[in-house]
């Protein structure tokens, strides 16, 4: 076997690889984008409505309860609050 035929071998075992991964990732989005189609569009607390953006889900806290499938989300501030009242409770 010369050279680079061994190189061909290696790159088409790589390719390979790449697309077991990719295939993996799209499953992931997929499961992720379900959970978002049950997402409430309201703050489950105070019923702040969501607004849709990036930085709203990375700083709204959602909770999934996997064994009923129910989402549920709180916007900062009563995340921030519910933080509050754990702490205080865990000082008393
Ligand atoms: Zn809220």
């Amino acid at each position: 076997m010369d050279k680079k035929h061994k190189k061909k071998l290696k790159r088409a075992a790589k390719k390979k690889k790449d697309k077991a991964q990719s295939k993996q990732q799209q499953e992931h989005v997929k499961k992720q984008m379900n959970m978002f189609d049950r997402l409430p569009e309201s703050c489950d607390a105070c019923g702040k409505k969501f607004p849709k953006t990036r930085e709203a889900h990375m700083s709204w806290r959602v909770t999934v309860r996997n064994k009923e499938q129910t989402v549920s989300l709180f916007c900062p501030d009563c995340t921030n609050k519910t933080k509050e009242f754990l702490e205080n409770n865990n000082e008393v």
